[in-house]
């Protein structure tokens, strides 16, 4: 790597490396592509990272990613008001939606419980969902959390706080393999997954 480990060259490829996938040899493929070969496809890319970190945040309310206060989706008043469903990350709401059908509210963990990363319920937005819950029409949760020893933990503890605040909960279960993580489930299997979800009790 000599020759590309310093220097802006060196810049360049390490920050690639932060990409999820990408080792040493791929970043410096695709630092030499963009200099050489793509120069105006580079400063397109980084303006629209820079723009989306500067002008991205989160919905106030369900906490996907948003460029305004309410996301398109809390601001939808045909969405049905008494479903929630409480997902891991942005990834998996957007393979929800994808997969059509569900019409309901969403919460974003942005995470799941993990003592070895440190995130707890307060890190997950717990307080946040509870409060949704005393406040709006809410009548049964959905735990769509991943099928992971991580994200079972998550939704064990979360349908426990849920059901205490009188809410109803159920689980995606059908179809969904061991271990799956949904935004790498196909749209028809997620569909049934939502259809034949079970209550916890
Ligand atoms: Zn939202």
């Amino acid at each position: 790597m000599t020759g590309f480990s310093t220097g802006r060259l060196g810049d360049l490829v390490n920050a690639l490396r932060q990409l999820p996938g990408v080792g040493p040899r791929s970043a410096q493929r695709m630092a030499l592509y963009l200099l050489e070969r793509n120069p105006e496809g580079g400063r397109r890319l980084a303006s629209a990272i820079s723009e989306a970190i500067e002008q991205l945040g989160h919905c106030r309310r369900c906490r996907v990613l948003s460029e305004t206060e309410l996301c398109s989706i809390c601001a939808d008043e045909r969405r049905d008001s008494a479903l929630m469903c409480v997902v891991e990350s942005p990834s998996d709401l957007f393979a929800i939606e994808a997969a059509g059908g569900y019409q309901g509210q969403y919460f974003v963990l942005l995470g799941r419980l993990s003592p070895i990363e440190g995130m707890g319920p307060e890190d997950i937005g717990v307080p946040l969902l509870l409060q949704r819950l005393q406040e709006e029409p809410v009548r049964e949760v959905i735990l769509a959390t991943n099928a992971t020893v991580e994200g079972e933990a998550t939704a064990h503890y979360l349908g426990e706080q849920i059901r205490a605040a009188g809410v109803a909960v159920s689980r995606l279960a059908h179809g969904v393999p061991l271990g799956g993580e949904l935004e790498f489930i196909d749209s028809g299997t997620l569909a049934h997954a939502f259809s034949g979800r079970v209550p916890l009790s």
